[in-house]
């Protein structure tokens, strides 16, 4: 029996960047109250609580890691408190944007002629660049016909080696510190619950090589990949009915 459950959260409790609906908001309510729930995502602290924790209304055993476990948080005396938040220093962040900047010299790359919302948002634990930038729409992201992303982290790896680059949700990289991912996540998660990897589950839509659920692999945790929201709720359900 697992006693925390850790899920993705764009492609696996959402959509990608889409609010959850009051189905999935529900059935994590139900979880918490015969488990730990941590949520781990790419998206930033503000990009959690728009899509996800301020669509919610039980918290007592939840927990967010926003940044792919750059920051983790927990619900106390009526507010989202840190347990950790590993900021980028000026001088890391400056080197990180100068990277893309070359990275795009690079490889003759230029941002398509619409796009929403800043292209390379500063999360302050996390650098994230989107193709169509932060507030493209679900369908305009998935109608994206040339991904060059795998193009831009190869040059970017060059550049700065000392941080941790994956590719992210349907449009993005994410750039963190060195070692910094949902791998190191989990583990934050074993010492801080106290519980072995065996005693955790991770549920993600993207566990493949590259991608930034992949990162868990190495910790040794046991996963459930899914196809979506719904194949998560079924998940859900499943535990929902064991005795
Ligand atoms: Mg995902």
């Amino acid at each position: 029996m697992k006693k925390v459950i850790c899920f993705d959260l764009d492609g696996t409790l959402t959509e990608s960047k889409t609010v959850i609906t009051s189905e999935m908001a529900e059935l994590l309510a139900k979880l918490q109250k015969i488990k730990k729930v941590v949520i781990i995502g790419g998206a930033s602290f503000s990009q959690f609580q728009k899509q996800f924790t301020s669509h919610l209304n039980y918290f007592d055993n939840l927990y967010i890691m926003p940044t792919c476990g750059a920051a983790f948080f927990k619900y106390e005396n009526n507010k989202w408190t840190p347990i950790y938040q590993l900021h980028l220093s000026p001088v890391e962040k400056k080197k990180i944007y100068e990277a893309f900047d070359q990275a795009f010299v690079d490889i003759d790359y230029h941002n398509p002629e619409l796009t929403y919302g800043q292209i390379i948002e500063n999360r302050d634990t996390e650098i994230s660049f989107s193709t169509l930038g932060q507030e493209a729409p679900l369908s305009t992201r998935k109608s994206l016909k040339y991904d060059r992303r795998p193009e831009i982290i190869t040059r970017l790896k060059i550049y700065i080696p000392e941080f941790s680059i994956a590719l992210s949700g349907t449009n993005t990289i994410d750039v963190t510190r060195y070692g910094i991912d949902k791998g190191y996540a989990i583990e934050q998660l074993g010492e801080y619950f106290d519980v072995s990897i065996g005693d955790m589950v991770f549920v993600g839509d993207a566990i493949y090589e590259g991608r930034n659920d992949y990162a868990v692999v190495r910790t040794g945790i046991d996963t459930v990949l899914v196809s979506g929201p719904a194949d998560t709720q079924r998940f859900i359900k499943s535990l929902l009915v064991l005795p």
